[in-house]
């Protein structure tokens, strides 16, 4: 990836998953521009960025228009044009990833979808104007968008949509060569998961009923994303590409499985 040029947004802190795909970038010789959201994670991901011989371009939160057009003005200013933009953003009221989705709220439906995918759209119509030469859109998603998966209420229904939005953009931005895909990863304990209810059981029940027998790591997903950020995927767009140790070809609870 020596010569290409990206913007990360979702890195919170060493456990991200945003982290893991800006890690295998970097180690194929991309440049990097990360953005934080908030002075908490300023104090988090200076040092990653420095870490990664990158870039910080400043604060960004995604419900504020104003700081997406500020970050990217600087991704402008530092690299001109750009080659990759990666979304690993989500968010849903905590007390909302538990119990029924029949119970949600308007206020958190609302909230959940324009963080967890609007912005996405937001992001892209911004990433468009500096990918002059063609690029790469990658988000992340989660089974739970084609599933019923207990606790992820809204979340599922935000995923699903964008999911479906990911097609929308691959279609509208493919004839600028510009492909936009997103990797479904299995569950990781980061900072965003630990908001699900019951996620250490959610763990053990991907560990012993995946093909593989085990859960997935940020660096796993983190080679599939630089695929995608890079040439290797020249051919692939509107793909939702699952990175969770094969949990999604699974119909039934494997019957040698332990109790949890
Ligand atoms: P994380 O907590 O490390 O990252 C979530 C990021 O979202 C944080 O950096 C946070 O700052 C950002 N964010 C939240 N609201 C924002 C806003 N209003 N504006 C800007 N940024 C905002 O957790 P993660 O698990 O690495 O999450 C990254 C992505 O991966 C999310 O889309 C998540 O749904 C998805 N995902 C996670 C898992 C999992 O099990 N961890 C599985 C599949 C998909």
């Amino acid at each position: 990836m020596k010569g290409k040029r990206g913007l990360i947004l979702g890195v919170a802190n060493n456990r991200s998953i945003a982290w893991g795909i800006a890690k295998a970038c970097h180690a194929q010789g991309a440049e990097l521009a990360f953005t934080y959201q908030g002075d908490a994670l300023e104090r988090r991901v200076r040092p990653l960025a420095a870490e990664v011989g990158g870039h910080v371009v400043g604060h960004c939160d995604v419900t504020d228009p104003a700081t997406m057009d500020a970050v990217f003005a600087e991704t402008e200013k530092l690299f001109g044009k750009i080659d990759f933009v990666l979304h690993a953003i989500a968010f849903s009221d905590k007390d909302e990833l538990t119990g029924r989705y029949v119970d949600t709220t308007e206020g958190n439906f609302t909230k959940s979808l324009l963080i967890s995918c609007y912005s996405f759209t937001a992001i892209a119509q911004r990433a468009e104007k500096l990918m002059v030469d063609g690029g790469s859109l990658l988000t992340l998603t989660y089974y739970g968008a084609e599933k019923w998966m207990p606790h992820y209420n809204v979340m599922g229904v935000a995923k699903a949509a964008l999911e479906a939005s990911v097609r929308y953009l691959a279609a509208d931005l493919g004839p600028k060569n510009i492909r936009v895909n997103a990797i479904s990863a299995g569950p990781i304990k980061t900072l965003a998961a630990s908001g699900i209810g019951d996620f250490r059981y959610i763990l053990k029940w991907n560990e012993y009923n995946s093909p593989l027998r085990r859960t997935v790591t940020i660096d796993e997903v983190g080679d599939a994303g630089m695929y995608f950020m890079s040439d290797l995927s020249r051919g692939v767009t509107g793909e939702i590409h699952h990175v969770d140790a094969g949990y999604h070809v699974v119909g039934m609870k494997n019957p040698y499985a332990p109790d949890i």
